[in-house]
């Protein structure tokens, strides 16, 4: 019986300080996502046909967001979507508290 007691401690002691080394290393290690991303992800058409010069619509969301490019060059997006997403950006704040320009 005694043996089995101090097993279970062992294993306790080694589950929490295993708990606090992921907790340590989750604080330490996270990384920033830009909602943005997604929401403009979402907004554009979601066909992926690569014709902006990009490998997809994710791919358009992420130069646009990250800076890369400030020229939306979707062609199949219709007018009213384009409009849509520069406003949504100029009007959203990212991490770093900054909007983005983009040219329609
Ligand atoms: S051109 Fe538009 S629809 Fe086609 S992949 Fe690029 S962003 Fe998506």
């Amino acid at each position: 019986m005694q043996s089995f007691v101090i097993a279970f401690g062992v294993m306790l002691v080694i589950g929490a300080l295993l708990g606090l080394l992921l907790a340590f290393a989750n604080d330490k290690f996270k990384v920033e996502v830009d909602a943005r991303l997604e929401k403009v992800t979402e907004m554009l058409p979601g066909y992926n046909c690569g014709s902006c010069g990009y490998s997809g619509c994710g791919g358009m969301a992420e130069a646009i967001v990250s800076g890369e490019t400030d020229m939306l060059t979707c062609n199949p997006i219709k007018q009213e979507d384009r409009a849509k997403i520069v406003e949504y950006l100029a009007s959203t704040p990212g991490p770093d508290g900054n909007t983005i320009q983009i040219k329609q």
